[in-house]
Order: C-alpha cells, then structure tokens, then sequence
C-alpha cells in the first residue's frame, strides 16, 4: 500500500523523467469528490523477496489483446504494434503502472523497445518509466530513499552498502554468482500511466499501449534467461517467471489472469503460435511494411491466461490441428528448420499428448480447456515451459517424460495458479508428481496393465520405491523451505521439485487413492481459472482426510509444515519431515499423537479405479 498517497485527494505528479524519484504535490484538495491515488506498483505483499517488483494494484486485468505486428526476419515490432489491457479499476486511480521492460541488462538478446504513445479509452494519456519500491515501503512507492530501489537476492538487500531494507526487485544475474548485484538499482520497468482523467471506481477501461523495437530476453534471478528467443527468421517464446513484459507491456504477476485475444500480422509465410484456439489466418497484399505481402493470425482464449503463460511464438513453424473425439482440439507445432528425422521422433512423442491427457485427467478430472497443443523450437533454452494450451519445447526436442510434467501443469500453475512466486513448488510438486506418475504407469504396463491386479500393485509399488528412495536423501536435499525460495533456487533446487513431489506421494497415502483424487478434482472445481494461495490448496485437502478428528487434523497441518514450510539442517535423517504416510518409509502418519485409524488404511489401487466417495463437506 501507499501511505502517501492515500492520504491525499488528488495528486498532480511532475518531475516524470526521473525514474524512481518522480516528485509528488498534492494539488487542491477540494478540485476532486472523491479520493483518488496511485494503485500499487506490485502485488506482491509486504515482506516479499521474490520477483517483488511485479504485479500492479488498483485495478484487476480482464482481457488483453495482443497485436503484433512484427517482421521476423528482423525481429522488430513495426508502427502499428500495440496491445489493448482491459481492466477494472478498483479504486478510483490518478495514475496506475504496468510490467515492461523495454531494455534489460542482457546486451546480447536483451529488448530494445520504445513506447509510442499510451492511450486510456481512447484519449491520450501521460506515461514514465519508475523503479520498483520495495512492497510495504512505509515511505510510499516514490520513496526519495535511493535504497529503497535496491536490487537483492536475499532480504535485506545487504550488498556493499550494507542496506537493511527489504529488496525493490530480484537481480537480472550476469554471472552465475547469486549475490553479485545485491545492492545494485534495480531498472525502471514500471510503465506508469496518468490518464487525463482519473479512472472512477469500478469502472472499466481499456489501456492501449503502441510500442516498437526489438523484443527480446531477460537475465533472470537464476543466472538463466527467458523471453522472446530469436529462432531462424523468427521467434520462441518462453518466458516464466517475468520476462513476459520483455516483449509486452503487462500487468506481470502470476495471479493476474485476463482472457486474451491475439492478432498478430508478420511476413507473409510466417506462422504465429499462440495459446487457445486459432481462429482465423487472413493473408494480405504486399504495402511499405510488408514489400512481399503480410498475413494476420488471430488466437482467443476465452480461459484466463496467467502471466507467464502467454505464448506469441512467429516463425517458421508447420502447425496441424485435429479435434478429438471428446472434443478437445489438438495443436502440433514444428519449427521447420529441424531436421526431418528429428521431426519424426518429436512427432511419435507429440501424439502422445491426448493419451496423456486422458490419464492424467483419473488424477486431476476433466481437462480445463478446450484445446491443449505443443509447440517445439530450435533455440537452446535452459527449460521447457507449460505454455497454457500450447507447451513449448525448446532446442528442437521433446520427450514423454517432460510432456507428462508440463501437461500436468495445464492443471496446475495454468488451471489452478499460484497466489505468488512463493507457491511455485505447489505447482511444481504436482508436475513431479506426474513424472513419478509416468514411471509408475510403465511398471504397471511391464506387470500386465492397469486392469490386472499385478499391474495395479506393480503401479502403487513404484511410488513407493519412489517415495523411499528420495526419501532417503541426505545432504542439503532438506535445507530450504520449499515455500520460502530464493530467485537463484527457485527453478533448480529440490525444494522446489522432489521434495513437493514426494510429499504428494505421502499425502496420498494418508488420504487414501480415492479421497486424494477427490482433494485434487475439488481443488481444480473451486479454484479453476483463478488462483490459490497455500493455505487455501492444503484446507482441501483437510477436508479429504479420512479421519475427521482434531487430532489427525493437526496432525495433518503438522505435515505441511514440515514438507513444505520447514528449512532442515543439512544431513536427512532427523533432519527431515517426520511425518509420511501408511506404506512409505518412515514413522508413517497415523497410530500416533492420538490420530489414529484402522479405516484410514489405503489399498493398491490407482485413481482410475478407487471408488467414487461422498464429499464430506459441502464446497465452496
Ligand atoms: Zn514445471
């Protein structure tokens, strides 16, 4: 929140050239009824460290559209590129802030756009560039505190300065040294725009942005990068956690989910590879934009799009389309420039996706959207990511093992998002959870099938080899807690994937098959399209637990908090959680601290055949 700024009715900002130290003064007090501010420069919490400067407040995000118009064999946005955010206020606003980063640290990929002009319901309105605050700055987000604009891995900042404020933004590493840039300004990515009027409460308006230049990728908190890669006369877009604001300006948090429509016009031949479904290709003859002719692709998704899912890949991309007989409609994208044998296995593992699907649907229920899809570029990036619809396979390859993991993102992280960077093992876990999964449903195969009763134990008797086996591990596997990450770990470490994966093996044991699959479709109903924050995921499954006791419900927030909450000493043993499940190494769950059951006992069973059970509470 801004303390300043609420306590003043109206505020005519001056000064704008000067990032982060825009100077403030309250005009006349009476010239406005109603009592307009700034919205908030994130929506990240007081006390946040991670990827702090992201998200804006004051308004909610409804529908964007994307309109691109981009020639790829330059990689430039032209005159005439521009996106369209939708919104509704939710304060009355002077001014409020978008996410965009029009030149990063990066000198070799890194973006170099310009703002055109800003717009709000079609009238001009006045913009700047400020740096981020760190969230609950006391001082306000125009703190004239040079420290308060400070770059951290950690909190505080700390850094040769030896600041003792919380961090305004996460470093944009160079190096692969975490602490090298604590203490460094963080960059003015805040697109602060002052409409002519202020914006009343509840109202709805649309803000269009027109910009050109260079998209490109942004050096993130791991030392990685992630954005818009170039691609043989072209692009690849894969962005989380933030760089989606490297080729577009938005409100870049992962709780903010508008709806999206894309129109993108690039070279005619081109191909444009976006989330939903495709709607329309219109080709165009050749003008002083496009001398060999232009075409316009045009993508919807009428389900919300969480941040750093939006993908807007333009290149030489051959892409197929079939509707399957449950009506989702399959997407298949290659870059063309992959060689043909290659193209070949990528295809065999492609076809896989409705199968997948289909089992993971026994888990997580119907799938949520209508279309799902793969895209498969050739720039080497360090990940692949669960573009929502549309997964993005980097260096020209995919393999089933990682399309297990993404696919089960498409529930969670793109159905169900995260609240905040914090919750990413939440997410994370479940996409584990999937591998794991994978690796179970093979031995069932092996055993004779899911319909045999050596197949289905062979199933339940790899999760638990599984479960034991990383279980077992020892060193620094148990030193962070999987919600109180770091940028550097936060995509690397155990913390974040093994840990969260193994929990959900013990908590589906504790649970029992049928009622953790319960616990995950509720979870999918209630917070489908929306987001979750981590005591809302693990009241759910509270509400699953076969014991309905105070005990074995303590006992169960217990569990969460030393699998997910709790840092360890290096080492494993009796610095590890203490708490597993029925079947799985370890002291088990039940028979202790008064929880116990002789029903709670779960059977062999995997989800497609554990029996359907009545909700034990209603929902909502
Ligand atoms: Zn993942």
């Amino acid at each position: 929140m801004a303390g300043r700024a609420s306590l003043i009715a109206v505020v005519t900002t001056v000064g704008l050239a000067v990032p982060g130290l825009a100077v403030t003064l309250p005009a006349v007090a009476a010239a406005h009824p109603h009592h307009c501010s700034a919205g908030a420069h994130t929506l990240s919490p007081p006390g946040a460290s991670v990827y702090p400067e992201t998200g804006n407040g004051g308004y909610t995000s409804m529908h964007t559209l994307v309109h691109l118009v981009y020639d790829a064999f330059t990689n430039t946005f032209l005159p005439g590129n521009s996106v369209s955010l939708t919104d509704r206020a939710v304060q009355c606003l002077s001014s409020f802030s978008l996410d965009f980063e029009r030149k990063s640290g990066n000198k070799r990929a890194g973006p170099d756009m310009t703002v055109q002009s800003v717009t709000v319901d079609g009238q001009p309105a006045s913009f700047t560039f400020v740096q981020p605050t760190y969230p609950g700055d006391p001082n306000g987000q125009d703190d004239p505190n040079p420290a308060a604009h400070e770059a951290s891995q950690t909190d505080p900042v700390g850094g040769p300065q030896h600041n003792p404020l919380p961090p305004a933004c996460s470093p944009e590493l160079t190096s692969s040294s975490p602490n090298s840039l604590n203490g460094t300004q963080c960059p003015a990515n805040k697109l602060v725009i002052t409409p002519a009027r202020p914006i009343r409460e509840d109202s709805v308006f649309t803000v269009t942005v027109s910009y050109t230049g260079k998209p490109g990728v942004h050096n993130d908190g791991d030392g990685t990068t992630e954005g818009w890669f170039r691609a043989p006369d072209g692009s690849f877009v894969t962005t989380e956690p933030v760089a989606t604001e490297d080729w577009m300006p938005l409100n870049d948090f992962p709780a903010a989910k508008p709806t999206y429509t894309f129109s993108d016009t690039v070279n005619a031949g081109k191909t444009v590879i976006a989330n939903g479904e495709l709607v329309s290709v219109t080709h165009h003859k050749a003008n002083s934009l496009f001398p060999h002719g232009s075409v316009t692709w045009n993508w919807r998704s009428s389900a919300p799009i969480a941040s750093y899912l939006v993908e807007d890949s333009v290149g030489n991309y051959h892409l197929t389309q079939r509707t399957a007989d449950n009506g989702v409609t399959f997407y298949q994208a290659q870059d063309t420039t992959i060689k043909a044998k290659q193209q070949k296995k990528n295809l065999a593992v492609m076809q896989l996706q409705q199968n997948i699907t289909e089992f993971e649907s026994q888990f997580n229920g119907t799938y949520p959207f209508t279309s799902d899809g793969i895209v498969i570029g050739t720039p080497s990036v360090s990940f692949d990511e669960e573009m929502q619809t549309m997964i993005a396979f980097a260096g020209g390859q995919i393999d089933p093992d990682t399309l297990y993991h993404e696919n089960m993102h498409q529930w969670w992280g793109d159905n169900v998002t995260e609240a905040g960077y914090n919750l990413t093992f939440y997410k994370e876990g479940l996409a584990t959870l999937a591998e794991f999964l994978f690796s179970a449903r093979q031995a069932e195969a092996k055993a004779g099938g899911p319909y045999s009763t050596k197949g289905q134990a062979a199933f339940q008797a790899a999760l638990v080899a599984i479960f034991n086996a990383i279980y077992g591990s020892g060193k620094k596997f148990w030193t962070g807690a999987p919600s109180n990450p770091e940028p550097f770990t936060l995509f690397n470490g155990d913390f974040t994937y093994a840990r969260p994966g193994i929990a959900y093996i013990a908590l589906r044991q504790i649970l029992g098959h049928g009622n953790f699959t319960q616990a995950l479709q509720q979870a999918q109903r209630i917070y489908g399209g929306r987001s979750i924050t981590e005591a809302e995921f693990e009241a759910v499954f509270h509400r699953w637990l076969p014991v309905n006791s105070a005990a074995c419900q303590t006992r169960l927030s217990q569990f969460f908090t030393e699998w997910f909450d709790t840092p360890y000493p290096q080492g494993g043993g009796k610095n590890r959680p203490q708490l597993t499940g029925p079947g799985l190494a370890g002291p088990g769950f039940y028979g202790h601290g008064g929880c116990s059951s002789a029903a709670a006992q779960p059977g062999p069973s995997t989800a497609a055949h554990s029996p359907r059970i009545t909700l034990p509470r209603s929902e909502g």
